[in-house]
Protein backbone atom coordinates (compact mmCIF):
# COMPACT_ATOMS: atom_id res chain seq x y z
CA UNK A 1 0.00 0.00 0.00
CA UNK A 2 1.28 3.21 -0.88
CA UNK A 3 0.76 6.69 0.96
CA UNK A 4 1.28 9.73 -0.87
CA UNK A 5 3.48 11.43 2.05
CA UNK A 6 2.58 14.59 0.23
CA UNK A 7 3.58 17.50 3.33
CA UNK A 8 0.39 19.43 2.47
CA UNK A 9 -0.11 22.80 4.23
CA UNK A 10 -2.95 22.73 6.27
CA UNK A 11 -4.14 26.08 4.59
CA UNK A 12 -2.55 29.08 3.22
CA UNK A 13 -2.77 31.07 6.07
CA UNK A 14 0.37 33.00 7.58
CA UNK A 15 1.28 31.86 11.39
CA UNK A 16 2.74 34.03 14.28
CA UNK A 17 4.15 32.72 17.29
CA UNK A 18 2.78 34.26 20.52
CA UNK A 19 4.89 36.41 22.84
CA UNK A 20 3.63 34.85 25.61
CA UNK A 21 3.11 30.71 25.31
CA UNK A 22 4.56 30.47 22.57
CA UNK A 23 2.99 28.52 20.61
CA UNK A 24 1.99 29.33 17.19
CA UNK A 25 -1.29 30.61 16.19
CA UNK A 26 -2.99 31.18 12.76
CA UNK A 27 -4.59 34.62 11.15
CA UNK A 28 -8.02 34.77 12.04
CA UNK A 29 -10.82 36.75 10.23
CA UNK A 30 -11.14 38.41 13.11
CA UNK A 31 -7.56 39.93 12.77
CA UNK A 32 -7.84 40.60 9.08
CA UNK A 33 -7.71 44.25 9.76
CA UNK A 34 -4.66 44.28 13.08
CA UNK A 35 -2.59 41.31 12.22
CA UNK A 36 0.44 42.91 11.74
CA UNK A 37 -0.10 44.39 15.11
CA UNK A 38 -1.11 40.60 16.34
CA UNK A 39 1.76 39.43 19.01
CA UNK A 40 -0.25 37.02 20.95
CA UNK A 41 -2.51 34.03 20.47
CA UNK A 42 -5.40 35.40 22.65
CA UNK A 43 -6.62 37.97 25.00
CA UNK A 44 -5.78 35.52 27.75
CA UNK A 45 -2.00 35.83 26.54
CA UNK A 46 -2.02 39.67 26.08
CA UNK A 47 -3.37 40.14 29.53
CA UNK A 48 -1.21 37.79 30.52
CA UNK A 49 2.16 39.43 29.17
CA UNK A 50 0.96 43.00 30.35
CA UNK A 51 0.32 41.60 33.64
CA UNK A 52 3.87 40.56 34.50
CA UNK A 53 5.02 43.98 33.43
CA UNK A 54 6.42 43.93 29.52
CA UNK A 55 10.21 45.21 29.61
CA UNK A 56 11.11 48.83 28.61
CA UNK A 57 12.54 50.10 26.27
CA UNK A 58 14.91 52.75 27.50
ZN1 LIG B 1 -0.52 32.53 23.59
Amino acid sequence: MLIMARMRKKSDLPQKTCLTCKRPFTWRKKWEKVWEDVRYCSDRCRDTRKSEGAPRRT
